[in-house]
């Protein structure tokens, strides 16, 4: 800033006064006027150091990336929900399938237990009982382990969307340096 030789209008009072030159806004001020503008500056400057801090501030809640996090978390509780559906679904269809399985085998086994109490009760069997006995048991025994036939059946499709992080960002070019604007 440098003074001015002869007097000239103030910018903000109008007032032909002794002025000083802002290299800034090239605008010329009284001596008071030109303090008024270097506070109105600095207040400025305080405004954008505040936007600085809070952009700082930003930057470091970012880091975490709380939004990208939040989804991620979304399509965990997701897939569990949708995993531990299936397997209710199909507990329930193996245990109904099993019990229905085996309900006709234990209906024949009731049947044949019937048949050996009254035989001992009445106390009047031969060879020809035993066998038949010792042959149905064999029969249910052998039925009952087709139980093994109700098996699970993996699917090598995915049942489960799968995700991944991709990111389409290109670095952009910054200014560095404030002498650079001077030049
Ligand atoms: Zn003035
Ligand atoms: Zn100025």
């Amino acid at each position: 800033m440098a003074m001015a030789n002869n007097k000239t209008h103030c910018f903000t009072c109008n007032k032909e006064k002794i002025t000083f030159r802002c290299e800034g806004c090239s605008k010329r001020f009284c001596f008071m006027d030109l303090a008024e503008h270097k506070q109105i500056l600095n207040d400025e400057l305080n405004h954008i150091i505040n936007n600085y801090d809070q952009f700082k501030q930003t930057i470091n809640e970012r880091k975490q990336n709380p939004s990208l996090i939040k989804q991620i978390n979304q399509w965990e509780t997701n897939s569990i929900e949708i995993i531990q559906q299936k397997a209710r679904d199909c507990r329930e269809i193996a245990i109904k399938s099993s019990q229905t399985f085996i309900y006709d085998i234990e209906k024949k086994f009731n049947n044949l237990s019937e048949q050996i109490k009254e035989i001992h009760k009445e106390n009047e069997f031969n060879e020809i009982e035993l066998n038949y006995l010792k042959n149905q048991l064999i029969e249910v025994t052998q039925e009952l382990n087709n139980l093994s036939k109700i098996s699970i059946q993996q699917d090598s499709q995915l049942f489960i969307n799968e995700i991944s992080i991709i990111s389409s960002i290109k670095k952009s070019k910054f200014t560095f340096s404030l002498s650079k604007l001077h030049q």
